[in-house]
């Protein structure tokens, strides 16, 4: 069995679910099928699941909300006449937008319900759409499915207990059509996950059902091993594992987000990045292990916006416990840090940049230099990372005077490298000014 989750561009207008039917019923193995709210359909678009969290805004603000809601349905209304459904169906989405609206719940539940009308109404376009095309197929409600989360609205997490229920959904016929994004809590209370989350519904559903392969339709043909706007037409990855997956995505590589593909990656489903407007290109495959790949470089990642918090202090080595207590004074400020390289009489600390700013940074600096006593502690601002990424590239000879020549090609000074302990990757922290112009090096050095 596959399960196939299909994102907003891929069922954003009548044309595109008709590829989505076609792509589902072009292999019998397809049988769950996950998705999105109704995307954008072109750059200056708006998301469906936008118009409805600017839906929920007006009715919990109590203003008038007319118009909010004809943006709503005019859009579920123009697919379902495209695809010549009944008109009933379209009276049935707004039916539940309205017993919402009308419900006066909560402010957090009237968001998060609202907010789910888009996958809920996509699932029942496209099951039918299947349906008018004689193909035996129904929509399954989360709840029916068994997904049960975390009662955090906006934020829900999926509790474990939701995979034995999922597996219950072998025993049904036909294809099943689930709606992304959202579960019930225990309670019974409809959550939303946090943005782009029908790929969490999608790679839970994948590993409840102990699917054979979890296809993930997006608009893209493949992941590409590095970000298409620095270097044009780039390598596509063909097969990459979920460690190198989780760092590339770490520094800037948005395929989506890869903390969705957990429930997938340890139930050691495999998974399948594919394109829903050129279903025959290959995808890009992430496996639990990769022996081929094993010692190259996959991907080149890279990210701008951080700083590094550096602090120097003699015979630092001696003493016990320096590391702990600098980073004890971020953990007060409620700062998360990324990576911290250290030397013997120093250590550097690196940030995200909006992390640390006015009162804030002057607070941790006192610090720093009164509890630690100090003799150096400064902020350097505007650096980037950039990461090479591959399983085993760190007990490869080579690779990385391979990546340091790329550097000096390129004319581009590396301020930081940290190898770590990690097996995967590799990463540079350099002058944002020169980021993209290493990336091109890196590129030529190990993909052309
Ligand atoms: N529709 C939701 C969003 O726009 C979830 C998703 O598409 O994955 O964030």
């Amino acid at each position: 069995m596959k399960v196939v989750k299909f994102g907003g561009s891929s069922v954003a207008n009548a044309t595109q679910l008709r590829k989505v039917a076609d792509i589902v019923l072009d292999d019998p193995e397809r049988k769950v099928v996950v998705v999105s709210a109704p995307g954008k359909r072109s750059s200056d678009d708006v998301k469906m699941t936008d118009l409805l969290i600017e839906l929920a805004g007006k009715v919990i603000g109590n203003e008038d909300y007319d118009t909010a809601l004809s943006a709503v349905m005019d859009r579920f209304r123009e697919i379902i006449q495209e695809l010549e459904l009944s008109e009933d169906l379209t009276e049935t989405i707004q039916k539940n937008i309205q017993y919402i609206i009308s419900s006066h719940e909560s402010a957090e539940w009237t968001l998060d319900a609202l907010k789910s009308c888009g996958e809920d109404g996509s699932a029942q376009i496209l099951s039918a759409y299947l349906q008018s095309k004689d193909v035996k197929a129904a929509y399954v409600n989360p709840k029916e499915a068994g997904i049960i989360v975390s009662d955090e609205p906006g934020q829900a997490q999926v509790l474990d207990e939701s995979l034995e229920q999922l597996y219950k959904l072998h025993e049904r016929e036909g294809i099943l059509v689930v709606p992304g994004f959202f579960g019930y809590s225990k309670e019974g209370r409809l959550v939303t996950f946090p943005r782009g989350g029908s790929d969490i519904t999608g790679s839970i559903v994948a590993a409840g059902v102990k699917a054979d392969l979890y296809e993930n339709f997006t608009d893209v043909d493949s992941v590409y091993c590095v970000n298409p706007n620095i270097v044009s037409n780039p390598k596509q990855i063909t097969s990459l594992t979920y460690k190198e997956m989780r760092e590339l995505s770490y520094a800037g590589f948005s395929v989506f987000h890869d903390e969705a593909l957990i429930p997938a990656f340890k139930a050691k489903i495999p998974v399948c990045i594919k394109n829903t407007n050129n279903p025959q290109a290959p995808g890009t495959m992430i496996v639990a292990e990769n022996e081929a790949g094993y010692g190259r470089v996959t991907g080149i990642a890279s990210d701008k916006g951080f700083l590094t918090l550096y602090v120097s202090k003699y015979l630092m080595n001696r003493e016990i416990g320096f590391g702990r207590r600098l980073l004890q004074i971020l953990e007060d400020e409620n700062i998360s840090f990324e990576h911290a390289p250290s030397g013997i009489d120093d250590m550097s600390v690196i940030l995200r940049e909006e992390e640390l700013y006015g009162e804030k940074e002057e607070r941790i600096l006192a610090r720093i230099q009164e509890e630690l006593d100090v003799d150096m502690v400064n902020i350097e601002r505007n650096m980037a990372m950039v990461m090479l990424v591959g399983e085993g590239m760190n007990s490869t000879i080579g690779l990385a005077s391979q990546a340091t020549r790329a550097f000096r090609e390129a004319e581009v000074n590396i301020e930081m490298i940290n190898q770590g302990s990690s097996e995967v990757s590799m990463m540079f922290g350099v002058d944002a000014e020169g980021m993209e112009r290493v990336v091109q090096y890196l590129y030529r050095e190990f993909f052309e």
